[in-house]
């Protein structure tokens, strides 16, 4: 087996009973191919960034996994997929959307995957779930740069 890399993933949702669709989805990730859970962090409420529609629930979570990047990303759509998630147009309101944050010290930019995530910087929804889990990548100037947005545990 390849050797075990620490991966973030971040986890939305917005339609139905959506902070039950991230506890499904983090238990879902504890079941995908030579992956373990390592820690998941609290879910969020933050309002929308770029879309309409209802709140968002958020939450991060800490991956150990011997899947290559790519792969991970196939399991993260088909999760999505199996939650019955549309994609009727971009940012689109959603049962559950999975990114892949962080995924050791990669740097990918493909045409499918590009990691760390562009957006991961702009959003509190990732970086104060991110910080739990792991506050040396998550810095004061990084969470001052989204302080206006509007999120709660
Ligand atoms: P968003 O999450 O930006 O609202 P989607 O979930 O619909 O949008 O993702 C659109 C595309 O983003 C996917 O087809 C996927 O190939 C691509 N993508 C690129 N980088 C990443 C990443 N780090 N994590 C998840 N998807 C990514
Ligand atoms: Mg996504």
């Amino acid at each position: 087996m390849r050797e075990a890399v620490v991966a973030f993933v971040g986890l939305g949702a917005n339609l139905g009973d959506a902070p039950q669709a991230l506890q499904d989805a983090i238990a879902a990730l504890g079941q995908l191919p030579s992956t373990r859970v390592v820690q998941s962090s609290r879910i969020y409420r933050s309002a929308p960034v770029d879309a309409s529609g209802p709140d968002y629930f958020n939450a991060v979570a800490q991956l150990e996994t011997a899947l290559d990047a790519p792969g991970l990303l196939r399991h993260l759509q088909a999760i999505e997929q199996a939650a019955g998630r549309e994609r009727p147009y971009h940012h689109a309101p959603r049962t559950l959307d999975l990114d892949l944050l962080l995924y050791g010290s990669a740097r990918i930019d493909s045409a499918r995957l590009t990691v760390p995530h562009p957006r991961l910087r702009e959003r509190a929804f990732v970086l104060l779930p991110l910080r739990e889990l792991a506050p040396a990548l998550v810095s004061d100037a990084d969470l001052a740069a989204v302080a206006g947005q509007r999120i709660t545990p």
